[in-house]
C-alpha cells in the first residue's frame, strides 16, 4: 500500500507535530500573545503516535519522519517517544525540526540525549546572526542559546546539521551572505525559506515577502553559487558555494512551487492528516482511533486523505485561502 493521490505523487515524507505550543513567538508565525492552544486531551499520546507513525511505516510507505511543532523540544517525554519510533520497522529516517533551545542544555531534551534515543538529524531555525535582531524577531531574548544549541547539535552527530532561516523585508533583509558565511564557519547547511502565508494573525503581504530569486542575488554578489540538480525541470534549490563542500539551499515555495515533486503529508499534533501545509480539509485519525478503528481502517483513511491532494498550494491565484490553522498548529 502506498500513500499516492490522483496525480501520481507518492508520500513517503511524514512530518508529525508534537505540540502546537512553543517558546518563541516568531513575528511570521504568531503574534506576541501567542495562540489559543489545542486542548490537551486533543494531543495524540505516545502510544497513539507510535501507532500511527508505525502504520504510516509498516503500511503505507512512508520513509522519513520528521518531528515538528509548535516546538518540539516541549513535548514531555521526547527522547523516550524517539527511542520508540526508532525502533518501527522498517525504521524510518528521522529528524527533528526545532528552535534550539534546548539542545545545548543537557538533560532529557538535549542534542547528546536526542541523537542516543535515536534521532538521525536536526533543523535549527535561526534567522539572524545580530543578537538584538533575534530578540525583535522572536520577541525572546533566547540567541546565545541556538547558537551553543546549533553547537550541541553537530557535536552529538546529528549531522549534517541544517539551519532554516526565513528573511523579512525591513528586518534580516540584508543577512542572506551574513547569514550563509556564519553556517559555512562551522559547518551547518543553510536553508532560505521564503516566507509564506501560514501565520497565526493572518498578517502575510506578498509584497513584503523577500523571493528566493531576491535571496540569490543577494548571496551572487558574494559567492559562487553551482546549482545541483535533483528536482527535473524545477528551479534549482540547492547549490554548491565556492566550489564547495559549503551548500546552500534557497527555496521558493510561493514563488518556485514544488508541488508538483512534493512527498510530503503532515500528521497534526491532535491527529489530522493534512496533506498539504495549504490544505483546507484534514482527516481525522484521532477520532475513529480512540473509538477502537482497526490499523486496517486507519490505514485506508490516511490513503483516502491523500488521494484527494489537490495540484499545487494555489497561492497567488484569486481563490486562494490562507488554511484556518497556522503553522505551529499545522507542524512546519
Ligand atoms: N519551532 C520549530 C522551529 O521553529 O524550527 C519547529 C516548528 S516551525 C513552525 C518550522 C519551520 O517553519 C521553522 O523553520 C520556521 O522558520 C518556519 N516557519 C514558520 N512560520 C513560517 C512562515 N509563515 N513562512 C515560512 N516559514 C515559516
Ligand atoms: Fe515557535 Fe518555530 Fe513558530 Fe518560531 S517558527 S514561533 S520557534 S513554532
Amino acid at each position: 500500500m502506498q500513500l499516492i493521490d490522483t496525480f501520481g505523487r507518492v508520500a513517503t515524507d511524514l512530518r508529525v507535530s508534537l505540540t502546537d505550543r512553543c517558546t518563541l513567538r516568531c513575528a511570521y508565525c504568531m503574534p506576541a500573545e501567542g495562540v489559543p492552544w489545542l486542548p490537551g486531551d486533543h494531543i495524540l499520546t505516545d502510544d497513539e503516535v507510535v501507532r500511527l507513525v508505525g502504520l504510516a511505516v509498516g503500511r503505507l510507505g512512508v520513509t522519513e519522519v520528521r518531528l515538528t511543532g509548535g516546538e518540539p523540544t516541549l513535548r514531555p517525554g521526547l527522547a523516550e517517544l524517539i527511542r520508540r519510533l526508532a525502533a518501527v520497522e522498517p525504521r524510518p529516517e528521522l529528524s527533528l525540526t526545532t528552535n534550539g533551545l534546548t539542545l545545548a542544555r543537557g538533560g532529557p531534551s538535549g542534542a547528546a540525549a536526542l541523537r542516543e534515543a535515536g534521532l538521525d538529524r536536526v533543523n535549527v531555525s535561526l534567522d539572524t546572526v545580530d543578537p538584538e535582531r533575534f530578540r525583535a524577531i522572536t520577541r525572546r531574548d533566547r540567541f546565545h542559546d541556538v547558537v551553543a544549541g546549533l553547537a550541541a547539535a553537530a557535536e552529538a552527530g546529528l549531522t549534517p546539521v541544517k539551519v532554516n532561516a526565513v528573511l523579512l523585508r525591513g528586518v534580516n533583509d540584508d543577512e542572506a551572505p551574513s547569514l550563509l558565511r556564519w553556517c559555512l564557519e562551522r559547518g551547518y547547511e543553510l536553508r532560505f525559506i521564503e516566507q509564506m502565508p501560514l501565520d497565526a494573525q493572518h498578517g502575510w503581504d506578498r509584497r513584503m515577502m523577500v523571493s528566493a530569486g531576491e535571496t540569490l542575488a543577494a548571496l551572487r554578489a558574494e559567492f559562487d553559487l553551482e546549482p545541483l540538480g535533483g528536482r527535473g525541470s524545477a528551479p534549482a534549490e540547492l547549490y554548491l558555494v565556492d566550489g564547495g563542500p559549503g551548500r546552500v539551499g534557497v527555496i521558493g515555495s510561493v514563488t518556485a512551487p514544488f508541488c508538483a515533486a512534493c512527498d510530503r503529508v503532515r500528521l497534526t499534533a491532535d491527529g489530522h492528516v493534512r496533506d498539504c501545509l495549504f490544505a483546507r480539509d484534514e482527516t481525522d485519525l484521532r477520532t475513529p482511533m480512540r473509538a477502537g478503528a482497526s490499523d486496517e481502517e486507519l490505514a485506508r483513511r490516511w490513503q483516502a486523505a491523500v488521494w484527494r491532494k489537490r495540484a499545487g498550494h494555489g497561492i497567488g491565484e484569486p481563490n486562494f485561502r490562507q488554511p484556518a490553522r497556522p503553522m505551529s498548529a499545522i507542524g512546519g
